[in-house]
């Protein structure tokens, strides 16, 4: 019943409700300096310096050098919604500062204990403005530079829930450098330092973006990197990928920024994962600082207090961009790894925005990035008298000349003039010698490279390929499996096979994809199957991909297999005629080169 004397709902008093708000701009030390530093770039610093002590925990300061605030804005500024950079809702529509909620100040001055110095260019004096007496604004005349310094100490005090939520120093300290960081990346032109404990952790001079990289990640990681950039009519993408071989166990080295904001999105970073297709290995991840631009108006970047998460008016589109150009800047590169592995310091004296990307390297039968074999033959002198492969279908070779096997090459310098001498080393790997060094392929990894590519086209483009059983073959399979074929029928058929179904786990194959050896026939279809099931674990693929990755498994030569002279110099011209020719599908390494420089070196030779 209700009692007309009692009113149990009131307003919060202003000090408490900014409390409550506090909590969900301002979690921890890190997201105090995240929202300083955006308000260091929003008044236009040329510099910014971040202390801290006690990883944040008691102290935190953020001076910089920008615009600075008159007596009556310093004031005003630590009051909810106070902000001076959105008016109206269609600025609300169209923000282009990192910064417009108006919550930052209020926020951190209701959970620590504030004092800010800042001064305009126009003004003699600087004002102090804090809040230590009570949680009413101070303000005092002081002198200062143009520019802005707050300090917040021992955040949390007022409120020790939040405050025992804390982590240790160390932790805190690595959440603010974290923070710092992303902020240094986005914003190479602003000279940044980072004391904690009285201890210089960076100063960072302006910089082309490829060398803040270089000051912030080292040498080493940047020199992996290759630059993207592509631009349309919705976005514009810019910014650096990690070679294949660069990849890392976690994805702490993933950085996304819209409009240079450092943002979270997964289904954007799982799009440059897709770009890789399978040049990585299971279990690791690319490197990036990725770029995003696009119109304020299509993007919603108030979902949340912290501004981390993004609305777009166009994901998918978005996600097929970024996706795409992943994979033309990897495909359009030369991504073997050289050995050894830690590369040559690059010379800085000529650094520019751009990470010089890696050479290309001369191979025999030339890298080129369609698939017309006819436009990659290398050029050899003919032998004449070879014998041919002989049987029924080589699939392997594409009927070359026969080359002389190595027990036959009593001169084997003529050969690597042109052609490049090659060599089948313990039934496993492939030496092919060219003139400025030489090459180390894991055979069967190139055979399944090649195969993929050649089944990835054939599903595609329905041109299948097949090689009718005289005698068809009759497997069982269990009825799962049987109906995981059957799932996949269209695509096993463009890729060659010829099926029947004889009854819910009994298949009869009329024929099968050209590229399947002879003797094969019979156990193909339930290897392809298996390799498929488990395949599933991996990074999602399209089913066809899933196909073609499996059928490749399978079909190609296996670590093991004795291979003729014809067959190696046919599959090294199919291998680097294919788009990709640098890793396996499931991204373990095709070729390693060892420049011959590298050896002169290794053997004290000048040239
Ligand atoms: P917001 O950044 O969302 O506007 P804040 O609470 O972070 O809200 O800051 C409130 C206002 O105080 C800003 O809009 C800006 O006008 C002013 N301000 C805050 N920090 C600075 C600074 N470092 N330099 C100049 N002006 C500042
Ligand atoms: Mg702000």
């Amino acid at each position: 019943m209700k009692n007309a004397m009692s009113q149990t709902i009131k307003i919060l008093p202003e000090s408490l409700a900014n409390k409550i708000a506090a909590g969900e701009v301002i979690q921890r030390p890190a997201s105090a300096v995240k929202e300083l530093i955006e308000n260091a770039i929003d008044a236009q610093a040329k510099s910014v310096a971040v202390i801290i002590e006690d990883g944040g925990k008691s102290l935190i300061q953020v001076v910089d050098d920008g615009t600075g605030m008159s007596i009556d804005d310093a004031l005003i500024a630590f009051q909810r919604h106070a902000t001076s950079k959105i008016a109206t809702y269609d600025d609300l529509e169209n923000i282009t500062t990192l910064g417009f909620r108006g919550e930052a100040l209020a926020s951190i001055s209701a959970v620590a204990q504030i004092e800010m110095i800042t001064r305009i260019a126009s003004s003699d004096t600087a004002v102090r403005v804090s809040n230590h007496s009570s949680s009413l604004i101070d303000y005092t005349a002081c002198a200062g530079p143009v520019g802005t310094s707050v300090v917040a100490k021992n955040l949390f005090y007022n409120t020790p829930g939040r405050k025992n939520f804390l982590k240790s120093t160390p932790t805190e300290f690595k959440h603010v450098i974290d923070a710092v960081q992303r902020m240094a990346i986005a914003y190479p032109e602003i000279a940044w330092k980072f004391i904690s404990n009285g201890e210089t952790i960076f100063n960072l001079h302006p910089a082309p973006m490829a060398e803040r990289l270089t000051d912030i990640f080292g040498e080493r990681l940047t020199s992996s990197l290759l630059p993207i950039e592509q631009e349309n009519e919705l976005v514009r993408l810019r910014g650096f990928l990690s070679r294949p071989d660069f990849s890392r166990k976690t994805r702490t080295e993933q950085f996304l920024f819209l409009n240079r904001r450092y943002i979270l999105n997964r289904s954007i970073a799982y799009a440059v994962v897709q770009g890789y297709e399978n040049l990585l290995l299971r279990g690791t991840f690319p490197v990036f600082v990725l770029f995003l631009e696009i119109n304020p108006r299509r993007i919603d970047i108030n979902v949340h207090p912290t501004k981390m998460e993004v609305k777009f008016d166009d994901e998918r589109s978005i996600y097929r961009v970024v996706a795409a150009s992943v994979r033309k800047v990897l495909s359009a590169s030369n991504l073997i790894p050289e050995f050894p592995e830690d590369k040559k310091v690059q010379d800085r004296s000529g650094a520019t925005d751009m990470v010089p990307s890696v050479p290309f390297t001369k191979f025999p039968g030339q890298y080129v990035l369609n698939q017309d074999l006819s436009a990659t033959v290398i050029s050899r002198p003919e032998i004449p008298g070879h014998t041919d492969a002989g049987g029924s279908v080589v699939p392997l070779t594409d009927r070359p000349v026969e080359l002389a096997k190595p027990d036959q090459m009593s001169q084997p310098g003529e050969i690597i003039a042109d052609a490049g001498y090659t060599i089948q080393l313990f039934n496993k790997y492939i030496l092919s010698i060219v003139e400025d060094g030489f090459y180390l392929i894991d055979q069967h990894a190139a055979h399944e490279r090649v195969l993929y590519e050649r089944a990835v086209d054939k599903i595609t483009t329905r041109k299948p390929e097949t090689q009718e059983l005289l005698f068809p073959q009759t497997v069982q399979m269990s009825a799962s499996d049987a109906a995981l074929v059957k799932e996949l029928l269209p695509l096993m058929q463009s890729l060659g096979f010829s099926l029947k179904f004889f009854s819910s786990s009994t298949i009869i194959i009329d024929g099968v994809p050209l590229d399947v050896k002879p003797g094969k026939e019979r156990t193909i279809l339930q290897d392809i199957i298996d390799a498929f099931k488990e395949d599933e674990h991996g990074i999602p693929l399209e089913p066809y991909e899933r196909l073609a990755k499996s059928f490749a498994c399978k079909a190609a030569i296996k670590s093991g297999d004795s291979l003729k002279g014809s067959e190696i110099h046919a599959l090294i011209r199919q291998l680097f005629s294919c788009k990709i020719p640098f890793s396996c599908p499931h991204g373990r390494p095709v070729a390693i080169k060892y420049p011959l420089s590298d050896l002169d070196r290794r053997f004290g030779r000048s040239s």
